[in-house]
């Protein structure tokens, strides 16, 4: 073979692709029983498989300039191009997100006539057990070594490859199938791999506010989310969900991509609104029940009535009101923790960027291993990016594998 890719996910089936159309006998494999199992559960089950608002500012990485070259190389109108060419009907759901109007299977559909059109094998039911590198090139059998570099050991036979490709994903949703070999196999190839954290996940409330407020579980409100000890502040203006552990939403995912253990999460309730305001009136009444009469304008009654009941205001003179208003616009929260890889929709960090060639992703190391998707130290922003990243880097190593 001339590309073995592990891992029939958005990235590994794009790069196969790509070095298919080229002409290279590309193989997929893949411990599931069915390719592209991420992409089936994804948006809800009809996949916002790009957003075409991307920009590396987008991505979390140790490396913020890592992903513009593959980025720049795929952009969202090429994978739009591709759902277009397939007749799937999408649509634009919120800021940029694209989104299957039918369903995500569509978009699976679409990779496998891609690859068939292009050559490429398919193996599911295939395990990946180990990846072993044949002697250092220049030693008498260097003609046969360049062009079968590697042995791949999976549950179903060996394939012997000129290139490999890892596309084995994160460890998010463990159930799904996720495992560690792409990490475990960059570091025995003595690859640096980023710290990985579960990543657009729930976070959970301490047992105080748990107990404050998770009975309320189900409610959501419009907020404004702010990460706490990013270099520079992160909002996102986004539903922020009350459940019965601690706080979800798309608000909430976002941030808990930047959220470490011990710092604080700030929250505007009430974006843009000036709750107070119908206290300050020269004939208003003055409160309990004016308050919560003013917070019900913002948000569901039952959250208005909790939030009066635990943090009412310290009096009502003009000052303490205009504390009660700035103490809504910044509620800060420190999470106990996050609902960890179970429910976490991608995994932060990874191989270090670092011993990635950015145009191809290419180890600097090891010639002809590649990494590419969620397994490399790029990270998406909810709303399409982590596809677009799959998309984008798996379509660099194709056209370099
Ligand atoms: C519930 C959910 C919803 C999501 N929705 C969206 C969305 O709408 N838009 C978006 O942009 N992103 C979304 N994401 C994130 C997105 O799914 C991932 O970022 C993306 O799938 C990563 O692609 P990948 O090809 O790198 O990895 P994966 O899609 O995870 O593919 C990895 C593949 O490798 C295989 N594999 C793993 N280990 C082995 C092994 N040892 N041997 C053989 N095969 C192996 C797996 O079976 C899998 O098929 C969602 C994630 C989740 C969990």
């Amino acid at each position: 073979m001339d590309v073995v890719v592990l891992g029939a996910g958005a990235a590994g089936m794009m790069c196969a692709i790509e070095a298919g159309r080229r002409g290279r006998r590309a193989v997929v494999l893949d411990h599931a029983e069915r390719i592209g199992k991420k992409i089936l559960i994804s948006g809800g089950g009809r996949c916002n498989f790009t957003n075409v608002n991307v920009r590396a500012e987008n991505f979390l990485s140790e490396n913020p300039h890592f992903a513009k070259s593959a980025l720049a190389g795929f952009r969202p109108a090429d994978m739009i191009a591709l759902v277009e060419k397939h007749r799937i009907p999408y649509h634009e759901k919120t800021l940029g997100q694209m989104f299957c109007d039918r369903s995500a299977q569509e978009i699976v559909t679409l990779l496998e006539r891609e690859a068939k059109d292009a050559g490429v094998g398919i193996v599911t039911g295939a395990k990946v057990e180990s990846v072993e590198r044949l002697a250092a090139e220049g030693g008498p059998d260097f003609v046969e070594q360049v062009n079968h570099r590697f042995t791949v050991t999976t549950s179903v036979g060996s394939f012997r490859a000129r290139s490999v490709v890892v596309a084995t994903g994160g460890l998010s949703i463990p159930k799904m199938g996720a495992t560690g070999l792409g990490y475990d196999l960059a570091r025995r190839f003595g690859m640096n791999v980023i710290e990985c954290r579960p990543a657009l996940v729930p976070l959970v409330f301490a047992p105080e506010e748990q107990e404050r407020w998770c009975d309320l579980s189900g409610l959501s409100t419009e907020v404004i989310a702010t990460a706490d000890g990013t270099k520079r502040p992160v909002r996102f203006r986004e539903k922020m969900l009350i459940t019965h552990r601690g706080l979800s939403g798309p608000a909430i995912l976002q941030v808990s991509s930047y959220w470490r253990p011990g710092q604080a999460v700030e929250l505007d309730l009430a974006p843009g609104a000036r709750v107070i305001e119908p206290l300050l009136a020269t004939k208003a009444r003055r409160d309990a029940g004016a308050a919560a009469a003013a917070l019900r304008g913002a948000w569901p009654a039952r959250m208005a009535e909790r939030w009066m009941l635990n943090h009412p205001p310290a009096g009502w003179t003009n000052a303490a009101l205009e504390q009660f208003e700035r103490r809504l616009h910044a509620w800060r929260v420190v999470p106990a923790g996050t609902e960890g890889y179970a429910k976490a929709e991608v995994t932060a960090g990874g191989v270090d960027t670092a011993e990635l060639d950015a145009k191809t992703m290419e180890s600097r190391r090891v010639p002809g291993l590649y990494f590419i998707g969620e397994v490399v130290d790029v990270t998406g922003w909810l709303g399409g990016y982590n596809f677009q990243w799959a998309w984008a880097s798996g379509a660099s190593a194709g056209r370099a594998a």
